[in-house]
């Protein structure tokens, strides 16, 4: 099981981190080692002193794909689920200065917080208009809607197959909309999805 990861798909987001709206998307991995599921303590990680979450749509792919074609990608996910895509922003920093990758700011263990349960794709009333969210404490931290992504799920799909084969049980986190931010020993995290709270993390 891999996990990839689309950056700066909604330009609300590009724009608070200083980036351009990408032309076509832009995708990196996070091993399985990444995966953290709901219930399962997450504890910060002693290599970074600011670490932001991102609240993220996730996809599971349900079959193997190579150059899917845009038309046919809807095929290829089942169900959709709300993941975190934790991210060491001071290492991320660091790697983006010296022009180096940034996997050890976004794909170290358990930087992947996924939902217990997916949703079936099926029973979206819409999934052009997906609503999710996340509470810090309580607090409203971030929103989104599916519909203000710049690349739908479809295009991701075709994107991403043409370099990287798809299995059964890959994840795909479809980025972040704007309000990225810190977390702190203590921090709740909750990820709403269509107003059904689907995450549930503690941050020690
Ligand atoms: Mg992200």
């Amino acid at each position: 099981m891999k996990i990839i990861c689309i950056g700066r798909n909604y330009s609300e987001h590009a724009k608070e981190m200083g980036a351009e709206t990408p032309k076509e998307p832009v995708f990196f991995l996070k091993p399985d080692t990444a995966k953290l599921s709901d219930k399962i303590p997450f504890y910060y990680p002693n290599f970074t002193k600011e670490l932001h979450y991102e609240v993220e749509l996730v996809l599971k792919i349900n079959r193997v794909g190579k150059n899917i074609s845009p038309k046919f990608a809807h095929k290829y996910y089942n169900e959709i689920g709300v993941g975190i895509d934790f991210t060491a922003r001071d290492l991320q920093r660091e790697c983006k200065q010296k022009g180096l990758p940034w996997e050890k700011a976004k794909a170290f263990d358990y930087s992947a917080p996924v939902s217990k349960y997916f949703i079936s794709v099926d029973s979206f009333e819409n999934k052009e208009d997906i609503r999710f969210s996340l509470l810090k404490n309580g607090e409203l931290v971030q929103q989104g809607s599916s519909a203000d992504m710049i690349f739908s799920f479809e295009e991701i799909v075709a994107y991403v197959s043409q370099f990287i084969t798809l299995k059964m049980g890959d994840l795909i986190f479809t980025g972040t909309p704007s309000g990225v931010g810190e977390v702190a020993i203590g921090d709740t995290l909750e990820a709403f999805m269509n107003g059904n709270k689907m995450l549930d993390l503690k941050v020690k």
